[in-house]
């Protein structure tokens, strides 16, 4: 660090992204990325965009907002497009998030959540999933805190019933919850239909994952009209252009290639429950995972050594040092060819450490 780097900032430990390495063709595994390439339709709208980039984007996202909200059956000032979704939970945790209203989110979650937590100086309570990484809705009753939820979970990838989501966000009529659906389109019921019943509802959602758009950062979040003029506020008053013209051309053409998007999702999800089957075949407990990832352990080999000794085979894939899943690897779900060469490649490593 320089000399001028903020004080505030001497304890931070930035979130780790899952790797892009550019030194050799890897199969990839690891950022839980879609096997498949976005809509040609999201690709044409976007290529039309780049004409116009002269111009800065519209800082409102009127033609996008007008698309989802009429895609989810949302009213346009429901919804607040991001830079990725991570972006949407960044403005969260800055509009709903202080002194008084600590953030509150699982000890086993998506990352991102406690990093932005520092790096805002907001106070925040880990509150551990059970042994099964099952979140308890009663942990989060009457937090009194803003609370984080991913669901499905990352990276256990286990879904909790919109029902129990339901109680949480009743349960907390004076805080917001924040419903993270990154991965919801893979087996999840959302909780969008809650959103006309509860004024401190907050869904946070992706184009990353199953709309195949990693690489364009496209996210969103909705809720209350309330809740998106906060976040909206505080868009505007640190990164107004938030989507690029490319970006917002190329989501509209995803959501009106919606064909498209559920032909890849049956294709992840017939692969995820082959996947599932062999690995259990080769000895693999794993979690019921309803995202495009499995989270999966072997009794005869850890989770960092197994990452290493597929690495070193071309073969890219998760894992966390955290001591409650350090046993853990997290594989993103591939096309049959990448999970057949994964498979091959999982027998070999355990074949050789017998
Ligand atoms: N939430 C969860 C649970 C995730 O795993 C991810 C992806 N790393 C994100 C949000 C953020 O995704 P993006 O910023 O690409 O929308």
């Amino acid at each position: 660090m320089s000399r001028f780097f903020s004080d505030k900032y001497q304890s931070l430990v930035p979130y780790v992204p899952g790797e892009q390495p550019r030194d050799r063709k890897y199969i990839k595994l690891n950022a839980n990325e879609s096997p498949f390439p976005p809509s040609p339709l999201a690709q044409s709208e976007a290529m039309k965009a780049l004409s116009g980039l002269q111009l800065y984007s519209d800082a409102r996202n009127t033609a996008l907002h007008r698309e989802l909200a009429s895609f989810y059956g949302l009213s346009e000032d429901q919804v607040l497009a991001t830079n990725g979704s991570d972006e949407i939970l960044d403005l969260c945790m800055m509009a709903f998030c202080d002194e008084k209203h600590p953030a509150l989110f699982p000890d086993i979650t998506y990352g991102f959540y406690k990093v932005a937590a520092e790096v805002y100086g907001v106070p925040y309570e880990e509150i551990p999933l059970d042994e099964d990484f099952r979140i308890r809705p009663g942990d989060y009753f009457s937090s009194g805190k803003t609370v984080f939820l991913a669901n499905p979970n990352a990276p256990s990838g286990i879904i909790l019933p919109l029902s129990d989501v339901e109680t949480v966000v009743a349960r907390n009529p004076d805080t917001v919850v924040v419903v993270d659906e990154a991965y919801v389109d893979f087996g999840g019921e959302s909780a969008l239909s809650l959103i006309p019943r509860y004024d401190n509802l907050l869904v946070t959602r992706t184009f990353s994952k199953s709309r195949s758009m990693a690489g364009a950062r496209l996210g969103f979040g909705a809720g209350n009209a309330g809740l998106i003029r906060d976040l909206s506020a505080v868009k505007f008053s640190s990164n107004p252009y938030n989507v690029n013209l490319m970006t917002a051309a190329a989501g509209i053409g995803a959501l009106r290639d919606e064909a498209y998007t559920q032909k890849n999702l049956k294709t992840i999800v017939e692969n995820r429950a082959w996947l599932s089957r062999e690995l259990s075949k080769l000895g693999f407990s794993l979690t019921d995972s309803k995202t495009n990832f499995v989270f999966a352990r072997h009794p005869a080999i850890g989770g960092g050594a197994l990452t290493l000794a597929l690495r070193e085979r071309g073969i890219l894939i998760r894992h966390f040092s955290s001591p409650r899943i350090e046993d853990y690897v997290r594989i993103t779900v591939g096309t049959r060819e990448e999970l057949s060469a994964l498979l091959a490649a999982i027998k070999d490593i355990l074949e050789g450490s017998k």
